[in-house]
């Protein structure tokens, strides 16, 4: 049963159940997904906002394949093409970072991959509206990457495919993290490990009119429609994660689901970048202020010195993982949902103190 007793059952199905309420906000509604395991050790909370009646039923009829899969998003690069197009469909890629650049490569073995958008010019600091993709007319789908982890670019609105195109996005590093209108999405893949769970655990929403037509040299752990078919239990799951993906999706319900998850995210993410705006410099985030990750929070000092000093500093305090990805150096402070504001609080003191410290 669900923990919110506004939630109200209106839909069951043998992978997951349907809850919606109406908002207080007259015409938006939501939805929760739970999806239930056999053993009702999985759990998933997956809400969106609709803003109308009929796209709620859209959403009810569609989203009936939540899957919980094994091999991280990784594995999801080279599922998401194998399941949704032919080797010789057109699919287009939005390049914002090296994990879309990744599925992209990936995404080349199996189907005719283009390139729509690159930001690697401007080291992927930015991200495309929409009149700025040169989008292939019948392209299969459309793949994005909601927040691109290392470089701390997060899509705010996501682009709209042409036609029949469908999109696709990987959310691993913001999946929960908010709510999101999952009806815009033919597919969603996320690795567990950031916002519901231990890495492995890999969390996949298909719109199931397009389970069953997976390329035949897919192989048989990578097919949607096979796991779909099984409830996700075609071989043995990960159960241990998944428990405790379910205790996450639990603790996310019982504060207040991913509408309070924002907010708390929101609150947290703006305390940082605050800090690193109002620095005189000190401290740079090179990412367009418009896109900017609340997850993921790249900055930089004068020197790459200076930024050891800071990182080892911090590490003596107990913060840990500072260090940017080895291919953008710099500083990285990932703030996902378990990140109390607390600690975004200490890091912004200890900042505050190091350029006291080193500015005459
Ligand atoms: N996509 C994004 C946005 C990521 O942050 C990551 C890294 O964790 C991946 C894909 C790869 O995920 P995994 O390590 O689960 O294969």
């Amino acid at each position: 049963a669900p923990r919110n007793p506004a939630h109200q059952a209106s839909h069951v199905s043998p992978s997951f159940s349907l809850r919606y309420t109406q908002n207080p906000n007259p015409g938006l509604s939501r939805v929760a997904f739970v999806c239930n395991r056999p053993s009702d050790a999985a759990r998933i909370c997956f809400e969106a906002s609709t803003s109308r009646p009929l796209q709620l039923e859209r959403v009810r009829h569609e989203l009936d394949g939540v899957l919980f899969l094994q091999g991280g998003a990784t594995t999801q690069f080279s599922s998401a093409p194998l399941n949704l197009c032919n080797s010789n469909d057109s699919a287009d890629y939005v390049v914002t970072g090296s994990w879309s650049d990744k599925a992209f490569k990936e995404g080349q073995k199996y189907c005719n991959a283009k390139v729509v958008w690159n930001g690697k010019a401007a080291k992927y600091t930015g991200l495309p509206s929409q009149g700025d993709l040169s989008l292939t007319p019948g392209a299969k789908f459309l793949h994005i990457c909601a927040n691109e982890t290392i470089h701390g670019v997060e899509f705010k609105d996501y682009p709209t495919p042409q036609g029949e195109t469908l999109l696709i996005a990987d959310m691993s590093s913001n999946f929960c993290s908010k709510p999101v209108d999952v009806s815009k999405f033919s597919l969603i893949y996320a690795g567990a490990q950031k916002n519901i769970g231990p890495s492995g655990v890999t969390i996949v929403i298909v719109r199931k009119d397009l389970l069953g037509s997976a390329q035949p040299i897919t192989p048989v752990m990578l097919d949607y429609k096979i796991h779909a078919d099984n409830n996700s239990l075609f071989n043995t799951p990960p159960c241990f994660g998944i428990y405790i993906c379910g205790l996450v999706f639990d603790d996310l319900l019982a504060n207040g689901g991913l509408e309070a998850a924002e907010k708390r995210n929101i609150e947290k993410a703006k305390l940082l970048y605050d800090a690193i705006d109002g620095s005189n410099a000190f401290f740079k985030c090179p990412v367009d202020k418009a896109v900017r990750s609340l997850m993921n929070v790249p900055f930089t000092m004068a020197t790459p010195e200076l930024e050891a000093e800071f990182i080892k500093e911090a590490a003596g305090q107990g913060m840990v993982q500072l260090k940017g990805h080895r291919s953008v150096g710099g500083i990285r402070a990932s703030i996902y949902n378990a990140m109390p504001k607390a600690g975004v609080e200490k890091l912004v003191a200890l900042m505050k103190a190091f350029q006291a410290r080193h500015t005459s």
